[in-house]
């Protein structure tokens, strides 16, 4: 025996003793992986990122994926072997999973949380509870008493291994059977555990063909319409296949064809059927793609200008040194134009490439525009598409099929195993950040930190750049680039104030329009020019109120006013949405003088056509864009001229092209600006900035009309001229002032109950802890937020304000975390709901 073969035998001997464990991420509410033995059989299956049956506590088989496979053997606990693997490939793969921690350590959720919010539902395991007899005991030994049904219910199992709940209460004919089964798992005679099953199914259709003898002789097909002569109905089916295919012109290939298109009119399915049935046609069903044909010929990019290509280039040298860029770019300096070069060359270089949008920026031009360049290259990952269709743009971004995706702020978890450049457009926008449920994050930070474990390239691109992203730029983290004209001939546009106290006083409003608005929309009309009126929605819904006692009809189980509803003339509560009928005497004096207050879109809408009867008039909020093409369609009636006056919401203010917009109205400024929240400057600068940047394209400049009772407010100064530094500076003084982001980080503790004084029992335990522990100045409240009650439960509110430099943010979250499970742990708190929002906007 030589030297080597020796060598290997022992190596054989050694990995015989080797065993392997597999940390698995349960979807279960508790922090943490749990540690399982994967037996010799199953080695060659499991991963990272694997899918794996296991067993939890004593009575529950669960689905979970691998997050680690290492020797190590855990110290604790004995561990139980995996029981089963459910892939043959991973299905989240390596960069994901480091992703996934890292956001559940950042943002202070559980991975399970993060991998509960990353797959399409179709992808996620669902499950169904079974019972089956439990393996490891002698279910049918002496000392065991069984009661009649629970031993109907162990013979069933013996015949048929497993049974749904539904099955049980069939074989014992009662629907109650809980207490039986509760009763079998006490004595260890079944196991619950939970059916695993793929939900997605792909797409299918259903084609037809002629049969093989046909095509081989024309005789035969001779001798078939023979044989159908008597059978009209059949022969009319083989005569619009023929044409259908063209074989009625001499072409013989064998032709297939959408059952579909060849059953139109009258022709008949039975017919078809027996053909089949007879061999004359073949029937087939074949998986087919969800994802739309891109159709036309690609489009050439634009040549660039040479601001443009200066941006390029300077973006490019930044790349070089891994920093992120900030494209602080006008709109309509053609930043787009410069992302779909950059783009290109990622794309070129054999990258993946991610472009992230605000939701509703995403259905409209902006995909289109990339389809043009980018063609069938191109994913759309987009939260009113159908989650079989994002499975697909999951699968072809995992098979390779699919490098470019544009999508919302989920399409971060999406498999990308080789990215080399992120886009983030309208950086600025709060829609990026994710409310409700964990993991509560926000897409252009994850997108920094995806970039980074990817080595990719980061490009933030905006009009109106974030205070937090310009000020990272001042200090250097991100590379900061600027185009400061539009493309062409464009110019920004002209603002005029009107002044809605002085038109009051002389009685020239007409409703709530100033004399100044109505004159700009009535001259552009009559200039077939296009106008856009805006208002805001935040803090700004109509309601009812009682003339005679002021009572205002609120929600039954939430702290606010039901949202008027004039449309369909209902009450709408806009946070659980319970609704009822407008009532027609007051509830608490039993008045008539029942009148609305406040208006919104659906207002405005009403009064300008009563102002401007001839005009087409549309409305986009979020009443009249539910449905998935919805959005598209009003802004392609705009688009094509078939709307004059467009009444919307900030709807309207997103990465929106249109030529003929001549006026910008904006209503609502004074409430914007002075909304309570540290933030309200920032917004009010950002979308005014960006709802006027609506107002003339390309050549011709447009005007902005905004109504106002306060022409001095020093911030609209700023706005108007477009001067963002001066803007940047002056808040960024604010925000160092009154200690905020971005020098100091926010973590928001939410607490939620039932019953109003344990909750505020529990949060003040909780804060005078935290209190305790990071000191006086470090945590406000615990307050009431502005809603204090909602679907029936209790809220309080905690801020934790930690100085960015020298304290370690990660010790702070854990700290509050741990604090936060020792409140929990007090008797009377035990049904305490907490939930951390790190970094809200
Ligand atoms: P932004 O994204 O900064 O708002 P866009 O990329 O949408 O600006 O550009 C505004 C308009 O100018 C678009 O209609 C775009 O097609 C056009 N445009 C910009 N750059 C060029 C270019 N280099 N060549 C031709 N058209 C351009
Ligand atoms: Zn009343
Ligand atoms: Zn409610």
């Amino acid at each position: 025996m030589s030297q080597l073969e020796l060598n290997s035998d022992i190596d054989e001997n050694f990995e015989e003793r080797i065993t392997y464990f597999a940390d698995v991420i349960l979807p279960i509410p508790l922090p943490g992986t749990y540690t399982y033995r994967i037996p010799k059989n199953l080695e060659e299956h499991i991963e990272r990122g694997s899918r794996v049956v296991v067993q939890f506590g004593k009575k529950k088989i669960l689905t979970g994926v691998v997050k680690e496979v290492h020797q190590t053997v855990p110290k604790v606990y004995e561990a139980k072997y995996v029981l089963d693997s459910l892939d043959h490939a991973p299905v989240v793969n390596s960069y994901q999973l480091d992703f996934f921690a890292w956001l559940a350590q950042y943002y202070m959720c559980t991975v399970g949380e993060v991998l509960n919010a990353a797959m399409p539902s179709g992808l996620k395991l669902t499950s169904e509870s079974l019972i089956q007899l439990n393996p490891e005991s002698d279910v049918f030994r002496s000392e065991v008493e069984y009661s009649e049904k629970e031993l109907t219910i162990l013979n069933a199992l013996k015949s048929s291994d497993r049974l749904s709940f539904d099955q049980v209460s069939d074989v014992l004919g009662v629907k109650m059977i809980h207490p039986v089964l509760k009763s079998l798992l006490q004595k260890e005679s079944i196991l619950l555990f939970e059916q695993v099953k793929d939900k997605f199914k792909p797409k299918t259709v259903k084609t037809i063909r002629l049969s093989d003898q046909f095509l081989e002789d024309e005789t035969v097909m001779q001798l078939l319409f023979e044989q159908l002569e008597k059978k009209q109905k059949q022969q009319a089916i083989l005569l619009k296949y023929l044409s259908l295919t063209r074989m009625d012109e001499g072409e013989s290939e064998d032709k297939e064809i959408l059952k579909s298109s060849l059953l139109t009119g009258d022709l008949s399915a039975s017919s078809l059927k027996t053909l089949v049935k007879n061999e004359i046609f073949v029937e087939t069903e074949k998986v087919i793609s969800r994802l739309d044909e891109i159709e036309g010929i690609l489009q050439e990019n634009h040549v660039l200008s040479t601001g443009q290509e200066e941006a390029r280039l300077a973006t490019l040298q930044a790349f070089e040194k891994n920093k992120p860029v900030l494209l602080h770019g006008v709109t309509g300096s053609g930043k787009t134009e410069i992302y779909i070069n950059l783009i290109q060359e990622a794309l070129e270089n054999g990258g993946q490439v991610l472009y992230l949008l605000p939701e509703i920026a995403l259905t409209t031009q902006i995909v289109s525009r990339l389809h043009k360049v980018f063609g069938s290259a191109l994913g759309v990952y987009h939260s009113k598409y159908s989650d079989n269709e994002r499975v697909e743009i999951w699968n072809g971004v995992n098979n390779g099929k699919i490098n470019l995706v544009a999508g919302v702020r989920s399409s971060v978890f999406l498999p990308f195993d080789n990215l080399s450049l992120i886009i983030v457009d309208e950086e600025h926008e709060s829609s990026f950040k994710q409310y409700e449920p964990a993991p509560r994050y926000h897409a252009r930070d994850a997108a920094i930190w995806l970039a980074h474990l990817h080595q990719a390239n980061v490009l933030m691109g905006t009009a109106t750049p974030s205070i937090d992203s310009y000020q990272n730029a001042l200090d250097g983290k991100y590379q900061l680039v600027e185009l400061g004209q539009r493309f062409g001939e464009g110019k920004l546009p002209e603002f005029e104030l009107a002044n809605i106290l002085t038109s009051r006083k002389s009685k020239r409003m007409k409703g709530d329009f100033t004399p100044e608005l109505l004159e700009g929309i009535k001259s552009a009309l009559e200039k077939k020019e296009q106008v856009i009126i805006f208002q805001n929605r935040r803090g700004y819904s109509p309601y009812l109120i009682c003339n005679d006692c002021n009572h205002v009809p609120k929600c039954q189980s939430c702290d606010v006013s039901l949202t008027y509803h004039m449309h369909n003339n209902v009450l709408i509560c806009h946070y659980c949405g319970h609704k009822e009928s407008v009532p027609a005497i007051c509830d608490a004096c039993g008045s008539t003088a029942i009148k609305t207050v406040g208006f919104g879109t659906e207002k405005l809408e009403e009064d300008l056509k009563l102002l401007f009867p001839e005009a087409h008039i549309q409305r986009m909020d979020q009443d009249t864009t539910r449905s998935k093409y919805s959005y598209q369609h009003i802004i392609d009636r705009f688009e094509r001229g078939e709307t004059d006056i467009l009444v919307g919401t900030q709807m309207l203010s997103k990465g929106l092209d249109f030529d003929k917009v001549s006026l910008v109205g904006v209503f609502d400024y004074d409430r914007i600006v002075h909304f309570p929240d540290f933030r309200s400057h920032e917004r009010a600068f950002q979308l005014i900035t960006q709802v006027s940047g609506r107002a003339g394209r390309k050549d011709d400049k447009g005007k902005v009309i905004l109504q106002t009772g306060e022409p001095d407010e020093p911030l609209l100064y700023k706005i108007r001229t477009g001067d963002y530094k001066s803007f940047f500076q002056a808040e960024i003084l604010e925000r160092q002032n009154f200690q905020y982001p971005p020098f100091y980080r926010l973590i928001k503790v939410i607490l939620k109950h039932k019953e109003k004084n344990i909750l505020q029992d529990a949060s003040k335990k909780y804060a005078s802890r935290l209190i305790g522990e990071l000191g006086r100045q470090r945590v406000l409240g615990p307050q009431q937020p502005v809603i204090s009650r909602i679907r029936n439960l209790y809220i309080e509110e905690i801020y934790i304000k930690i100085e960015k430099k020298k304290i370690s943010i990660n010790k702070v979250k854990e700290l509050v975390y741990k604090l936060g499970l020792e409140v929990k742990q007090h008797n009377e708190f035990k049904t305490l709901r907490l939930y951390f929002d790190v970094d809200p906007v």
